[in-house]
Formats: C-alpha cells, structure tokens, sequence
C-alpha cells in the first residue's frame, strides 16, 4: 500500500471512531483493527504492529467516567503518538554540524541505492543553508562514478575532487579531505564505491576509508524499495562502517516505504533524510512527528518553515504572525502567493493542512495551482479591512462573499472555501505554538 494510502486509511478509521455519537469498546476495536491492517498491508513488522495495538488498546480503554469530547481526543492522540513512537529512534543524538569547521560526512551503501545522488543532495542543502560545501568522489571502483558526481556537482555548483587515474580510494579520499580541510571548507561530503552485494572487499575498503578520512558522521543510504529487509542490510553495514545515520531513497510513493521506516527505526538508527525522487531538491528532513503529521495530511508547518526560510522569499508578517498563534486573510494570500514560486507544488502541498496535498493527488499539479491563483484572486478582491480581517467579516455581513465572488469572476462556494482554508491555517497556527509539546498540530481543535 503506497503511503498515502496508508494515512488515508488511518486517518478515516480515526473519522469513524470520532464519528460515533458514544465511543464504546466496540468502535475502539474497529478501530485497532483496521489501524493493524493498514500497517501490515504497508510492510511494518507484524510484532511492531501487535506492539502498537497493544499499546494503543491500554491506552484507550473506555471507562463510564469518560466525557466523550475528551474520548474522542484522547483517541486522535494516542493514534498520532503510537504511530511516532513506531518510527522514532530514542536516546540518539544526532549529529549537528558547526560552521567555521570541518565537518567530514562519509556516505556508505550498496550500489544502486542512490549514494551519488543523495550527496549532492546534501550538499545543496548545506549550501543553501551557507556552509562552505565540497564533494570528494572516492568511488574508483564504478567506471564513471567520478564523472557522474562531477555532473553532479557541477549543476549544483559545488566543488568537487575526484581522480581519474588514481586506482586507490583511500589515497583519493584522504588527498580530497585534505584539500577542502586547507582550504577551510565546512562540510566536506566523502562518496564511497558501493558493490552490488555485501562483500568483504567493499567492507574493507570502507574501514580504511573512515581510518584516513575520520568522519564526524557516517551515513548509511539505504532504498526504501526493499521493505522489511532494510533492517537487516542496515546492520551488515553497521557492524564495519558503524554509522551513525540513515537516509532512506526513493521513498517517492513506493509501496514498502512504511516497512522499511519501522524496521529502519526498530533498530535503533536515526533515519535523517528521506529521499523523494531523483531532483536536486527531493531530500526531506525527517522526524517522526514531522513525518507521521503529513502521512496523516495534518500538515507538517515545521518542514514548510524550513523550506520557506531556505528560499529567503519575502514572508512579511506572516510567519511571525503564524507562530504568535494569528492568522489572517492577508497572510493565507501571502502564503499561497509563496507557494506558488516554491515549486513543486506537489512538494509544498503535502506539507499543508485542509487536504490540499489530497487534492494535489486527485486533481493533479497543474489543476491544484490553477485553483490556487483563483484563491490568490479572490483575496485579491477583498478590502484591507476584510484582508486584515479573520474572515469573520463575511459571516457577519455574507453581501460581502457575494460581492468579492462578483468582483473575482468566482463562486460564492470558492470564496466560502477561502475562508475554511484560513480556518484551517488559524487552527494550525494556534498550535504550532504547541509543537514541542505532545499536542500533534492541527489536532488540537478538532
Ligand atoms: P549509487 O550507485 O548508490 O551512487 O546510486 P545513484 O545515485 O547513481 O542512484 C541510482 C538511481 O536511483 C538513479 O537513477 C537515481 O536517479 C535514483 N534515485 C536516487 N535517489 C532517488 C530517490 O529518492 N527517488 C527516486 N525515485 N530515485 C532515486
């Protein structure tokens, strides 16, 4: 089952449960039942499912005393919580690199699993985020592998060292480590050959690699296509490489992504980074809260921010109103306006409430941003008080909608659909000023 099916059915067990006029033991096990399927059907482990059921069935068990409000919230966290707990990795830390540095990452993996590309994927995200950047290509074994992470590199506009003579990876990798090292570069990113299998000669050769070049973080790329068996590929590579790191590839909607997260997790290593697809930009940051926010389309606003501000678009007031908790009509027309020039839309729309990453799914990319700029225009033709406004102004006075439907060649449906969207926003920045605590965003009102 691709992920987004996945949330989709969780999220519409948790409707169903929250539904019902009294919540009795009965409708809590529909509810873990169909919960359990969704995730076996998805690859998770079937002794990590019986885990969280089990779990989840303590945690929600009905008693008379129980007010139904607070049952029903009761039910929608405890389903978020146990669905992070199933995924995140405690008591690890995890690294942090400093400027004015130099901090070595060692990539390791199989051949095939996307290392090279998930290089220059980091690297532009440090680049972008102002450290000094360099790429060493230590891969002698694969013909071609320099000249692929010179394309690479040289697309991303990131320095770049590799040979095309010299056979020995160690001697290639310490040279290039030096360099960047002299030249007081901050991350230097070191890629190592993969094999097609585990073999004795890449484990070695990795060793050596890490005795010259001495990373402060060694990743492990793993492709989430092949499931459950994640876990066990991860600890072949621990026992020589010791890394202290995962970044999960091509976990762009395939269908064994959520086994190859709870098994990645279940053995206790940090998954840092999801890779997306095959661009530059398709590496997201991971945590479980953040991850399991969008897998059940509640919006993940922390990962919006963060691509926001690594975009220096122009943000107003909007953000620092979004965290003080307000939102108005003028910072949802900011935010889409924003939206629209941080492409792809598929990328952002997953990350925002109010279903747009559903309706992304379902209309496409080019029909979710033409709705989109008609949105822009509907707000376009309000007033500044209305725009200024929470949009309780058209409740008060509905002539209003049916003159800014007139005024932006709209419905007085779609006006009405702008102002729920705000809504949704509202809500969601009211919590966000809740995000470290155990109130799952978006949650909390509804
Ligand atoms: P390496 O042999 O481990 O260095 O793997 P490469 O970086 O050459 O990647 C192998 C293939 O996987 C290439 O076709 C990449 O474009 C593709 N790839 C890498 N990461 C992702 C990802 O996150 N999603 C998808 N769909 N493809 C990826």
């Amino acid at each position: 089952m691709v992920l987004a099916d996945l949330g989709r059915r969780i999220n519409n067990a948790v409707s169903e449960a929250t539904k019902s006029s009294t919540v009795t033991q009965s409708v809590v096990d529909t509810l873990l039942k169909e919960i359990s399927n969704a995730l076996m059907e998805s690859d998770v482990d079937i002794k990590l499912v019986l885990k969280l059921r089990k779990k989840l069935k303590a945690t929600l068990e009905v008693k008379e005393s129980d007010n139904i409000t607070n049952r029903k919230k009761l039910i929608q966290k405890a389903v978020f919580d146990e669905l992070c707990d199933l995924i995140d990795v405690k008591n690890v830390e995890i690294f942090k690199p400093r400027k004015k540095q130099s901090n070595v990452i060692m990539f390791v993996g199989l051949q095939g699993s996307g290392k090279t590309t998930t290089c220059t994927k980091l690297a532009v995200y440090y680049q972008r985020r102002g450290f000094k950047v360099g790429m060493v290509c230590a891969d002698t074994f694969r013909a071609g592998a320099f000249d692929q992470l010179k394309q690479n590199a040289t697309k991303a506009r990131i320095p770049y060292f590799g040979s095309y003579t010299e056979s020995d990876p160690v001697k290639v990798a310490q040279e290039g480590v030096e360099k960047f090292k002299k030249e007081k570069f901050e991350i230097i990113i070191v890629d190592t050959s993969g094999r097609h299998r585990q073999e004795e000669e890449l484990f070695k050769e990795m060793v050596e690699i890490g005795e010259v070049v001495k990373p402060n973080q060694t990743i492990m790329v793993l492709d989430a296509s092949i499931g459950q068996a994640a876990e066990a590929q991860a600890r072949a590579f621990k026992e020589s490489s010791n890394f202290g790191a995962i970044i999960l590839t091509k976990m762009d909607g395939h269908a064994k992504g959520g086994g190859a997260i709870s098994a990645v997790a279940s053995s206790n290593t940090p998954i840092i980074f999801i890779g997306t697809g095959e661009h530059i930009n398709d590496l997201e940051s991971f945590t479980a809260k953040q991850f399991i926010s969008k897998l059940l389309g509640i919006g993940d606003i922390q990962g919006l921010m963060e691509h926001v501000k690594t975009l220096n678009l122009d943000q107003g007031d909007s953000m620092k109103n979004f965290q003080e908790g307000k939102f108005t009509l003028k910072d949802l027309q900011s935010q889409m306006n924003n939206i629209l020039k941080m492409g792809p839309l598929s990328k952002i729309a997953q990350m925002l409430p109010g279903g747009i990453g559903e309706m992304m799914n379902q209309v496409g990319e080019e029909e979710t941003s033409n709705r989109f700029k008609r949105m822009i225009c509907i707000m376009d033709s309000m007033t500044k008080k209305e725009l200024e406004s929470d949009g309780s102004i058209f409740i008060d006075e509905p002539s209003r909608i049916i003159r800014v439907a007139r005024g932006s060649g709209t419905t007085v449906t779609e006006v009405e659909a702008v102002l729920l969207q705000r809504n949704m926003f509202a809500r969601m920045a009211q919590t966000t000023k809740n995000m470290q605590s155990n109130l799952p965003p978006g949650m909390a009102d509804k």
